[in-house]
């Protein structure tokens, strides 16, 4: 019997977050090691979906500043992520795990379309389900594609890893003495104009009551931990 708080989770993973202290592509140390993580954390019962973004190969609105057509830069960066989750597929079957990559974009000749029974069903039999392309829409982000598909999967926690270990009332890199909140409601985010997700993922959230978690997921081990109703990081709810 699992003796987890969450039953069904979503984990957003940044595209920065796979390429560790390099300043491009992905590491295979590091994702090595959060699929270790996953994979522990699913051994322990929980259900688990990944999105993953794009940003440590191509960001629509960076290429966009560079000149090129947006739509075009946002479909080049949609096919990013769908790169790292093929890395993400092969890191987790390297540990053992079974993993399915399910694209918002059809590419059906390296993965499957998404199709959210079939995600659902995925999540029964014990694969891990890697979300690809985002929403499928430009002038999205991956945040918005997590949000969208924790919902759809009726998840009971979506959980976004980031560098830093929570929400602060200020930037704590540019000011040591930033307060880091345990918990915080939807409303409280929107009056104090904290960064949270992008606008239209936390519109998403809110409206359809998805608790989120912000956390450091370069500490090892805190996924797990979390799963087991641990209170790290910063907690957003109604
Ligand atoms: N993108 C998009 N629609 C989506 C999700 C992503 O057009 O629904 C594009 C967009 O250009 C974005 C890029 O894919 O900049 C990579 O995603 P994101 O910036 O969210 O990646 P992350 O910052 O999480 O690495």
């Amino acid at each position: 019997m699992s003796t987890l708080a969450y039953r069904r989770i979503l984990l957003k993973l940044s595209g920065e977050a796979l390429m560790g202290e390099e300043d491009y592509g992905i590491d295979p140390k590091v994702i090595g090691r959060l699929a270790l993580e996953v994979v522990e954390a699913q051994q322990a019962g929980a259900e688990i979906a990944l999105v993953v973004g794009g940003g440590n190969i191509f960001r629509g609105a960076g290429l966009a500043a560079g000149g090129m057509d947006r739509v075009t830069g946002d479909q080049m960066g949609m096919l990013a992520t769908v790169i790292n989750a093929l890395a993400m597929q092969d890191a987790l079957e390297k540990v053992g795990a079974k993993a399915r990559v399910m694209s918002a974009i059809k590419i059906n000749d390296v993965c499957e379309d998404y199709i959210r029974r079939r995600a659902i069903r995925h999540l029964e039999k014990g694969r891990i389900v890697i979300f690809a392309a985002g929403t499928g829409n430009p002038f999205f982000t991956t945040d918005s594609g997590a949000a969208l598909r924790a919902i759809e999967i009726g998840a009971d926690l979506l959980l976004k890893a980031t560098k830093v270990d929570g929400v602060y009332d200020a930037d704590p890199k540019k000011n040591p003495a930033a307060i880091r909140f345990d918990t915080l409601t939807y409303d409280e985010v929107i009056a104090r104009d904290l960064q949270v997700m992008d606008t239209a993922a936390f519109a998403l959230c809110r409206d359809s009551e998805l608790p989120l978690r912000i956390f450091d997921m370069g500490q090892p081990g805190q996924l797990l931990r979390i799963l087991k109703g641990e209170p790290i990081g910063t907690l957003v709810q109604g």
